[in-house]
């Protein structure tokens, strides 16, 4: 009856705290489905203090393009894996069977989750809450969580000890506390962690677990936060000096090149070193050393400088690549790069994070799907002019599927790790702020809901085709008048951004920089942003070019012909052949590229992200180069550039990186004459 009454209290609410003040008030009312659980949680003495803190899950929703493009990945693989893959079938170890028992369940779980509650989905909502309930159901008596060791099906024989799946399970069960409040949660994770010190000397981390510790210390923070059990800290403690040493790895780095096999280690795998972009700052919570906090931009320098790839990524197919725009990035690491920056933008709040998540979500995210969504790639290629199946390509260690489109193509650690992407970056676009205030620190269409000073609840509508338009619209709503402060991040390459709030030009606005708003809001108050996105250029490999606009690249739009390769539809395996020539040479002017391209918005349909449904499209001046050939299903090495040629000019079209499925993106330039 109480939970009745809760319930129809909620259905009345305007405003997060009404909903937090009924289900507090109304004993006995513990579990809501979709309700954002309101309170930020900020690092508590003695961590570092945190300069943002992410809105707990379900507080921002996805609107307009972003929440279609959730649909949509709701409609393919994401909503309806486990019906068909045994790995996530109903005899997963993680629902109490023989089957799959390491990282799948989990991994699946851990976008699954944000996707159910951020679409308020009830469907994949009862689907998550099979999985949750069976693990919260299951706890062992001396804390051990997952599936049963005798029982599951490992692959490896030390993988039924091995306290890395449960990391994932962790963060699955935070997303899942914050989105529905259920007290079943923190009981768990205090018995489990506590279980995990007492054996932490005896089973150290082994293996993958020893790389991707930081994923369990963000966990400990989660609960200690919220507890304030020092016995967290004891275990984070005990856990550093079990741990991989990313900061001394890149103090001292020594793969500046693509790795030979015999390099081949963890510590080269794109995964791990995707996922150690936060590792030394969700450490720097524990520690409180600068050199940690640090070590963070040594790592990115050298990562960018030896292995950036065009698309925000770094390469790895599936270990360190190199900056040739034929080698691979595996999708894990995409997922994986996102979520760490997205940490990185809370803990250390450095608008920089900001421009790069969104430089991996608006292109590498969706490139590296069927624009259905039933499909993906294990690696995908900047420069990809073909997905085909072919022994010959120039992998470090991957198969000859592995930039096919399919179910499972290579390995199916993606097919369980993909979910992610889309509905934490949703998530995170938002983020409440020290000062009591909200920042945006990513755009698209969303709408928050959170609690400012004074605890005064604040919806803000952001309204807008970000990123392909130049315009954001912001309405904000206060439950009643409030002063807090509003920061905005405005991206390094915004130069000439403008700022109106109220009809009123703000002043001082920087790229590169948060700038924040303090005035007393009224509902209905509007804030107009403008980042202009002239087309420019960045050099890169070998002095091509690549062009870009505001955070999106832009790529060839190569004809495309899907051949079904194996497997049944809707989730069958597809190569991608070319039906249109793509070995050409830019004819541009690094310095005034708008000078030999011209810009046309098209209306946002049904599925931006694909060929012809791309919202920007570019006409650009380029000639043939017949020599540049295909081998071994990639694009054939770089030729010299600039580029003398003699063939006819032609105009060519490029689209957004994120809306192609084949596509050359760092182009030579013909020699300026020629
Ligand atoms: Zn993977």
């Amino acid at each position: 009856m109480t939970q009745f009454k809760c319930w129809t209290f909620r259905a009345r609410r305007n405003g997060i705290v009404v909903s937090l003040l009924a289900c507090t008030i109304l004993a006995g009312c513990q579990r809501r489905e979709t309700a954002p659980a309101a309170i930020v949680h900020w690092n508590r003495n003695p961590l570092t203090p945190n300069a943002m803190a992410p809105l707990p899950l379900g507080s921002v929703k996805p609107q307009g393009w972003l929440r279609q493009q959730l649909q949509i990945q709701a409609n393919g693989l994401s909503g309806h894996l486990d019906e068909f893959w045994p790995d996530l079938g109903p005899n997963s170890g993680w629902l109490g069977g023989s089957g799959e028992s390491w990282e799948r369940g989990p991994y699946f779980l851990d976008g699954l989750v944000p996707l159910a509650y951020l679409l308020e989905d009830q469907r994949l909502i009862a689907k998550a809450k099979k999985w949750d309930d069976w693990t919260l159901e299951n706890q062992r008596e001396t804390g051990a969580i997952g599936p049963d060791p005798r029982k599951g099906k490992y692959a490896r024989e030390w993988q039924a000890t091995d306290w890395w799946p449960n990391m994932v399970m962790l963060k699955v069960l935070t997303q899942y506390q914050e989105a529905t409040g259920d007290p079943r949660v923190i009981p768990l994770m205090q018995k489990y962690l506590r279980y995990h010190l007492e054996h932490a000397t005896e089973r150290p981390l082994v293996q993958w677990a020893s790389y991707r510790w930081a994923e369990e210390i963000l966990s400990i923070v989660w609960l200690y936060n919220r507890t304030g059990d020092k016995e967290l800290l004891e275990l984070a403690r005990a856990l550093r000096p079990q741990a991989f040493d990313w900061k001394s790895h890149f103090a001292d780095f020594r793969y500046p090149a693509k790795v030979t096999k015999e390099q081949i280690s963890l510590k080269t795998h794109v995964v791990n070193n995707a996922m150690a972009l936060k590792t030394s700052a969700v450490w720097w919570q524990i520690s409180g050393d600068e050199t940690d906090r640090n070590a963070v931009y040594t790592l990115l320098d050298h990562m960018d400088r030896n292995h950036g790839q065009a698309n925000g990524v770094h390469s790895g197919d599936e270990h360190y690549a190199g900056l040739d725009p034929t080698q691979g990035t595996e999708l894990c690491a995409v997922v994986e790069g996102m979520f760490s920056l997205e940490q990185l933008l809370a803990i250390l709040g450095d608008p920089a994070f900001g421009d790069r998540l969104e430089r991996i979500a608006f292109n590498a995210l969706p490139a590296t799907f069927k624009p259905d969504m039933w499909a993906h790639q294990y690696d995908q290629q900047v420069n990809q002019v073909m997905c085909s199946i072919d022994k010959k390509r120039n992998w470090t260690n991957n198969g000859p599927d592995s930039n096919i489109f399919g179910l499972e193509p290579n390995f199916g650690c993606c097919t369980s790790n993909m979910h992610q992407g889309w509905p934490k970056f949703a998530a995170h676009l938002w983020m409440a702020t020290r000062d009591e205030g909200l920042a945006a620190v990513a755009y698209a269409p969303s709408r928050v809901e959170a609690r400012v000073r004074a605890g005064v609840a604040v919806v803000i509508e952001e309204d807008t085709e970000y990123p392909f338009r130049e315009t954001i619209r912001m309405t904000v709503r206060p439950a009643k008048p409030v002063a807090f402060p509003l920061t905005l991040r405005i991206p390094g390459w915004a130069r000439d951004a403008a700022i109106v709030v109220v009809g009123k030009r703000e002043e001082g606005v920087k790229p590169g920089t948060f700038h924040t708003i303090e005035r007393r809001w009224q509902a209905g108050d509007t804030v107009e942003i403008l980042f202009p996105m002239p087309v420019r250029t960045e050099t890169r490999y070998r002095g091509t070019v690549a062009v870009l606009r505001g955070p999106l690249v832009f790529s060839l739009k190569i004809g495309e012909d899907w051949k079904k390769a194996r497997g049944q539809e809707p989730h069958a395996d597809w190569e991608v052949h070319p039906t249109t020539p793509w070995n050409y040479a830019l004819v541009i002017d690094p310095q005034n590229p708008a000078a030999s391209i011209s810009v046309e918005e098209r209306p946002l349909g049904a599925v931006p992200l694909s060929p012809d449904g791309a919202p920007v499209v570019l006409s650009a001046r380029a000639r043939r180069i017949p020599e540049w050939k295909l081998i071994a299903g990639s694009a054939g090495p770089m030729p010299e550039n600039p580029f003398r040629s003699t063939e006819t000019e032609e105009t060519v079209t490029l689209i957004p990186y994120g809306s192609t499925n084949l596509r050359l993106t760092l182009f030579p330039r013909v020699a300026s004459g020629k």
